[in-house]
């Protein structure tokens, strides 16, 4: 059986015009010859774009089929420059969009969450379609894969949980195959279908899953992810001056920077890899010679402090009516009902009269769950707040952290500092 040997995800920076899809055929061209599965995201901003389609449709505003004509537009106008004006683009991607145009133009019968995936899903449809096309166009003969059909989920629209044994028997049963005609197999990230073939996604930012799932059925020599930074940084360069490439991080470091919120990889997409240790590269599209920051078993490196910020966030200070104390009781009814509004849980402290944690704004979801709280429960809530957590922590640099700041809430563990901060209100002077 002929495996890939690599997997390369393109996320949507890279795919986001005419040029970026012309820079990403040129990087494909530095490893011609080479078996690569390609995982691509939705163009730039269009998940985002279509997001406000699904609201728009869901809460009948009237302007769904207007906003999807813009996201239709910035797709031909792409395909106008990269393939003139007659090609057998245009009509994939019209058949990509009418199915969405069916959907909208129906009163909406089935969930929110179901609706979500079958309008956002399409993003992905059309930048692969747009890259296989061009690099085919420009003689990189690459095949077009339905991700749907090889990554099987469950039906928790929008959430999508990987059926794996599944999975992996649809990928040997395809992938192989694919692989022996052709060097290059181009496919979705983010996207998976259900038993049923109803189109599922894997939460947002999830195409870098999306490739370690594939990197893993197909036993890949490695993944690279392709992105618009030098590689990891030692924090959000959209935040702070002065950050560095961290050159190698094991798999240990990368789960735990993931896990606490670093935007720069998807939390999920490490412990598949690790699991088969499976090297990851994330590397710069903007400068593809550069060495990127490689990800593998090693823990012998000795890291500088690593900043992770997630913004927005909701403290919930929760303690009982009467006085008494929480107990396992109470922790139960409050996590199953974080469970069943699927919030997650960043950070949370347990004392003998109250029960405090911190979670990321949805105002939607909390809507719903501080109610259900409130029946049995004393709650205060502080909004806009942020958690800020220093893996390798110095004692200056959380001091230069929290300066302008109160800290509502920190915890120490091991060589990870956490804090729930919120501006200082400004002192205005009569
Ligand atoms: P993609 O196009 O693959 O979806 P993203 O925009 O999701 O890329 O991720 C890349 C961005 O992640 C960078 O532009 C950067 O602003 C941000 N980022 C946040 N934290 C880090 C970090 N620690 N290192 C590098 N980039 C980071
Ligand atoms: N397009 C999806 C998103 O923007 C998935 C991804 O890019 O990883 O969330
Ligand atoms: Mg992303």
């Amino acid at each position: 059986m002929t495996n890939p040997t690599k997997v390369f995800k393109f996320g949507g920076a890279s795919v986001k015009d005419a040029d970026a899809i012309r820079n990403v055929a040129n990087i494909l061209k530095k490893y011609r010859e080479e078996k690569i599965l390609i995982v691509v995201s939705a163009m730039g901003k269009t998940t985002n774009a279509l997001e406000k389609v699904v609201a728009a449709y869901t809460k009948k505003t009237d302007d769904a089929f207007a906003l999807l004509e813009a996201v239709k537009q910035t797709h031909y106008q792409v395909a106008q420059e990269l393939f003139g004006t007659e090609h057998a683009i245009f009509s994939l991607l019209n058949d990509t969009f009418v199915e969405i145009e069916w959907v909208i133009e129906e009163d909406q019968q089935d969930s929110y969450d179901y609706v979500y995936d079958q309008i956002v899903s399409i993003g992905e449809m059309a930048s692969t379609r747009m890259l296989a096309a061009f690099l085919a166009h420009e003689n990189q003969a690459a095949v077009w894969l339905d991700a749907r059909d090889v990554i099987r989920t469950d039906d928790t629209f929008r959430e999508g949980r990987v059926d794996w044994e599944t999975t992996g028997t649809l990928c040997q049963k395809k992938l192989p195959s694919l692989f022996d005609k052709n060097d290059l197999v181009v496919t979705q990230g983010f996207i998976g279908g259900t038993q049923e073939n109803f189109t599922t996604t894997l939460g947002r930012e999830g195409s870098d899953y999306s490739a370690a799932i594939f990197a893993y059925q197909l036993n890949a020599e490695s993944v690279s992810i392709w992105k618009d930074v030098p590689g990891i940084l030692n924090a959000d360069p959209r935040l702070f001056d002065n950050v560095h490439k961290l050159d190698r991080l094991s798999y240990k470091e990368a789960i735990e920077m993931t896990y606490y919120g670093a935007k720069v990889i998807h939390p999920k997409t490490i412990k598949p890899l690790e699991s088969k240790n499976i090297p990851l590269h994330v590397k710069s599209f903007i400068d593809p010679a550069g060495a990127g920051t490689l990800i593998t078993t090693d823990d012998n490196i000795t890291y500088p402090p690593v900043v992770v910020v997630q913004p927005n966030q909701v403290l919930l200070h929760i303690s009982t009516r009467d006085f008494s104390f929480v107990t396992e009781r109470h922790l139960g009814f409050l996590f199953q009902q974080f469970d069943k509004y699927r919030i997650k849980i960043n950070m949370m402290q347990n004392m003998a009269n109250s029960f405090t944690v911190s979670v990321t704004e949805r105002t939607e979801r909390l809507a719903q769950l501080i109610p259900e709280f409130e029946k049995d429960f004393k709650l205060i809530v502080d909004r806009n707040l942020e958690l800020i957590t220093v893996r390798h922590y110095t004692e200056d640099i959380i001091a230069s952290l929290s300066r302008g700041k109160i800290i509502l809430f920190q915890e120490y563990i091991e060589e990870t500092m956490s804090m729930v901060v919120k501006e200082i209100p400004e002192m205005i002077r009569k």
